[in-house]
């Protein structure tokens, strides 16, 4: 292992989105937490993609039942306005008034982190992020088992999810039809094609989502 004893923290994404949306597995992240907890190295998580309900829980730290020293967010928090957050448990390093940053913790951006958070805890509670993230998965497997000469599998968690194609031609080729039908899909990893809905997203959206999506490889 890369760790010893010059090692002050390790930093990791529970789910790597660019990577080809691949999560790590419950049990290897546990394990983690525990040995960095063991040596008193801190664990850092990158949240920024994963955090703010995107893996169905308010952070992926939630979902694999860790508490990490330090999480970051930033993206989906602002709601479209930029806006980034550390967050620590070790409530003694900093103390307000110590940290400051030219456009740190500024009143439009917080307020609109405020309204994000209140909207998303909403649609939370409600179980209706649950709903979506359900309903999305549905969607992808019937893609895969429908075109399964074009795709292995559906991967990723929540509305964090992708496609592992059979090639990287046919990932490209989607990326690039799906955006004539109006479609806007990534490409992650050598071979994987991207889906990062709003988390607001309707079943409408979703199904006038996927039926573009299947114009869009019905031709492949
Ligand atoms: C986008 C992203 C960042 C970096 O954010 P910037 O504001 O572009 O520097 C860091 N980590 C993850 C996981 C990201 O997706």
């Amino acid at each position: 292992m890369a760790i010893d004893d010059e090692t002050v923290a390790v930093l990791i994404e529970l789910v790597q989105g660019e990577g080809g949306v691949q999560p790590f597995e419950k049990d290897e992240i546990q394990k983690l937490a525990a040995h960095l907890k063991g040596k008193g190295i801190l664990l850092i998580v990158d949240e920024v993609q994963t955090g703010v309900y995107r893996t169905g829980e308010f952070l992926a730290s939630n979902l694999y039942q860790i508490e990490p020293d330090i999480i970051t967010l930033a993206k989906g928090l602002g709601g479209g306005v930029p806006i980034g957050v550390v967050m620590t448990k070790h409530k003694d390093i900093l103390v307000p008034g110590e940290h400051g940053s030219t456009f740190g913790g500024n009143y439009l951006s917080t307020v609109a982190g405020l309204a994000v958070l209140d909207v998303l805890s909403t649609l939370y509670d409600s179980g209706s992020i649950d709903e979506t993230l359900v309903y999305f998965s549905q969607k992808l497997k019937e893609i895969v088992s429908k075109y399964d000469h074009l795709f292995e599998k559906e991967v990723g968690l929540g509305l964090m999810r992708g496609l592992r194609a059979k090639s990287a031609e046919v990932q490209s080729n989607i990326v690039k039809n799906a955006m004539e039908e109006g479609l806007i899909v990534l490409k992650a990893g050598r071979n994987t094609v991207r889906f990062l809905p709003s988390i607001t997203i309707s079943k409408n959206e979703i199904d006038e989502g996927f039926k573009r999506f299947e114009k869009t490889i019905s031709t492949l």
